[in-house]
């Protein structure tokens, strides 16, 4: 028998216990989650160097490779280094590395098994693919999937092979080209689990047992496999095409499209798909949509930085439960908060009661969360709520005097320190706080319709507001998953501004006699997730014109626009605007042929970029960088050209 021993390195702890079982733990020095940076994988090497000779000298019965970290196992490669990797001088060289290193971990003679709790995401999940044996605990916060196209490109770690080895063709297709993630049932299910556990504290012993018990995973059944032949591989393979063209444009997002090609062409050989890995992956890693999207991902992390340390929030008090309100009240309730949601009496709220259950019973599975989440939510006709709130939204009618009655029939009852807010889309946050006897207590959290389903709140900043209470604002965004913009109090915040003339743009090219389905599908070819007349039948006639108004511009009597709000036909809601709507969607003509769609597409957004430049020079928002993430997550504007700011400087709009 040997002695335990120990090995130190910075990324990994490692060390032998009595029964020979090698305990490997990632902990990513100074971060909260583990990634596999270029040091981490270097150190990996002199590891399982250290594991080849343990092994052939009978000292090593096998590895566990646990994680030290309570975020989870590790959520992939590390992002930042991705801009430096780019280079062709070092990727394929350091692509190869690392499936070497992974193919040698495959080929030890003993046993090595992953142990996964939380996260297990792109190359975390690669390197617990080329393991022997996976374990992963059952519970709400393990999420295992292949995030990487998000960033441009796919698995490149050996990741696309093996997990067609374990899953079969079309389930890990699927989950490469979404994106997905899944819970540990699922990844069983769908083999790229061999077992779970209900406790992270269970990883260990369950790791020493399959250690000891040899366990080998098997690869998928040869049924699923079958998809891969050939013939019927080619027919798969245009099958994901079309699927994929349903959600991304091979211009913008080339990472699907490669994936795709490359299954088509080794997808029945799990190993040459990974020899084919490198070559497929090299050109997307230093592209422009894969540069654009990580940029987007460091704004959209940024984003998760703000705020102020310590706050805490746990009620909730919404007055006014219309649309907005209610969908808000909804909203926090469903994000764990206790909400007392108040309107001039029972039966208006009874509408935002009705709303709130479709959507807790549409996210939650079990019916014990919907209920619980129901009891989180109190009908509060008479504000009872407000004091022992600790934050208030208002959202009723977007009139100054109601507004202003209400926030100053309320101020003696806040709780010191309570968040005060306005949903306000148009007023003037300094009006409002005029009629406050502390108006720098007033902020704005503007939230988008539809609430659940749009990340952005602009939180806005009167001249009266400090630090603090802005802090604390978009602390509460993020409390509740949303992801916070600051914006100073103007017409518009940055949102509506830049969309306005976009909108109106295209609307007027309409009335001229223009098609509205050439000039939709035109911002599309663009990059925009739906056109400008669309959108205007979405957001809804009414509510455009009113924001077009507030914001200065003109909306002649006699125009069509007018025309139709005067006809009641105000868009989606009511069956018609612009388009005919059925089942929700949009009835189109065909589409006009176009020369230049993309072209034509561009001249439409140029009004959009041209006002996000004056806002940012304004200084409504902090930077170009603010205005480009928050017009991203506000307008769906074209993620691969990394916003408007960036496009333009890029030239591309
Ligand atoms: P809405 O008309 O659907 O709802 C307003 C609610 O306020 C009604 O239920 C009404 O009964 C209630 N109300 C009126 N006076 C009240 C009072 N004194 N006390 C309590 N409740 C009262 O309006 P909405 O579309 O939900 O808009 C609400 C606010 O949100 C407005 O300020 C609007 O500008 C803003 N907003 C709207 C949208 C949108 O797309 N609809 C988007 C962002 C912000």
């Amino acid at each position: 028998m040997i002695a335990p021993q120990a090995t130190e390195t910075r990324h990994w702890r490692f060390h032998t216990d009595l029964e020979k079982i090698g305990w490997l733990t990632i902990d990513t020095p100074g971060a909260s989650v583990n990634t596999l940076s270029r040091e981490a994988i270097m150190e990996l090497e002199t590891l399982v160097a250290r594991f080849e000779d343990l092994a052939s000298s009978d000292e090593l019965a096998g590895v566990v490779i646990l994680s030290g970290k309570d975020s989870g196992f590790i959520a992939g490669a590390d992002v930042s280094e991705f801009d430096a990797m780019s280079d062709f001088s070092v990727l394929p060289e350091a692509l190869r590395r690392t499936h070497a290193l992974f193919a040698r971990i495959e080929s030890l003679p003993v046993p090595v098994v992953a142990g996964i709790h939380g996260f297990c995401l792109g190359g975390g999940l690669e390197l617990a693919l080329a393991c022997h044996y996976r374990i992963a605990v059952n519970d709400e916060k393990t999420r295992i999937g292949f995030p990487e196209v998000n960033l441009g490109i796919f698995p490149g770690f050996g990741g696309t092979g093996r997990s067609i080895r374990q899953a079969g063709p079309v389930d890990a297709m699927g989950i490469m080209l979404t994106g997905k993630m899944l819970r540990a049932g699922a990844a069983r299910g769908l083999n790229l689990v061999d077992k779970l556990v209900r406790h992270r504290d269970q990883l260990r012993w369950e790791g020493r047992k399959a250690v000891l018990t040899r366990k080998k995973s098997s690869e998928a059944p040869a049924v699923k496999k079958a998809a891969a032949l050939p013939l019927v591989r080619e027919a798969i393979a245009n099958q994901m095409r079309k699927q994929a063209g349903k959600k991304a444009r091979k211009e913008h997002y080339p990472a699907p499209y490669a994936l795709i090609d490359l299954f088509e062409k080794h997808g029945n050989d799990w190993r040459a798909m990974i020899r084919g890995e490198v070559d497929a992956f090299v050109p997307l890693m230093g592209s422009s949509t894969a540069t654009n999207l990580r940029r987007v991902f460091f704004l959209s992390e940024g984003l998760k930085k703000q705020g102020l340390k310590g706050a805490k929030f746990s009620r909730v008090h919404v007055i006014g439960a219309g649309v907005m309100g209610g969908d808000i009240a909804a909203w926090c309730a469903y994000r764990g908060m206790e909400v007392t949601l108040q309107d001039l009496d029972m039966e208006r709220i009874k509408p935002a009661l009705d709303r709130a259950k479709k959507l807790f019973q549409k996210r939650y599975k079990k019916k014990r969360e919907v209920d619980a989440a129901m009891l989180r939510l109190t009908a509060d006709p008479k504000g009872t709520g407000v004091a022992r709130a600790d934050v208030i939204i208002e959202a009723v009618v977007e009139k100054l005097e109601v507004k202003q009655k209400i926030f100053s029939g309320i101020e003696e009852q806040l709780k010191p320190g309570a968040i005060l807010a306005t949903n306000t889309s148009s007023i003037e946050l300094e009006r409002i706080a005029e009629a406050l006897q502390d108006p720098a207590r007033l902020i704005g959290l503007h939230f988008f319709n539809p609430v659940a389903q749009l990340p952005l709140v602009e939180v806005i900043r009167s001249s009266f507001n400090s630090d603090e209470e802005i802090g604390k604002g978009a602390s509460f965004a993020l409390a509740i998953g949303k992801s916070p913009v600051v914006v100073k109090s103007a017409p518009g915040f940055l949102v509506n501004r830049v969309l306005m003339p976009y909108m109106l743009g295209a609307v007027e090219r309409v009335e001229k006699g223009e098609s509205k389905e050439l000039l939709d599908a035109a911002a599309v070819a663009f990059g925009m997730p739906m056109g400008p007349i669309e959108l205007m039948d979405t957001v809804g006639l009414d509510v455009g014109k009113s924001v077009a108004t507030e914001l200065g511009h003109d909306v002649p009597a006699d125009s069509k626009f007018a025309r139709l709000i005067a006809e009641g036909k105000l868009g989606r809601k009511t069956g018609e605007g612009f388009y005919k709507w059925e089942k929700g969607k949009a009835q189109k003509a065909e589409t006009p042929s176009h020369p230049d769609l993309a072209g034509l597409g561009k001249e439409l957004v140029k009004p959009l970029v041209d006002m996000t430049e004056v806002v940012v020079s304004e200084g409504v928002v902090a930077s170009p960088e603010q205005a480009d993430i928050g017009v991203i997550m506000g307008t769906g504007f074209a993620p691969f050209l990394g916003g408007p700011m960036k496009a333009r400087a890029d030239g591309r709009a």
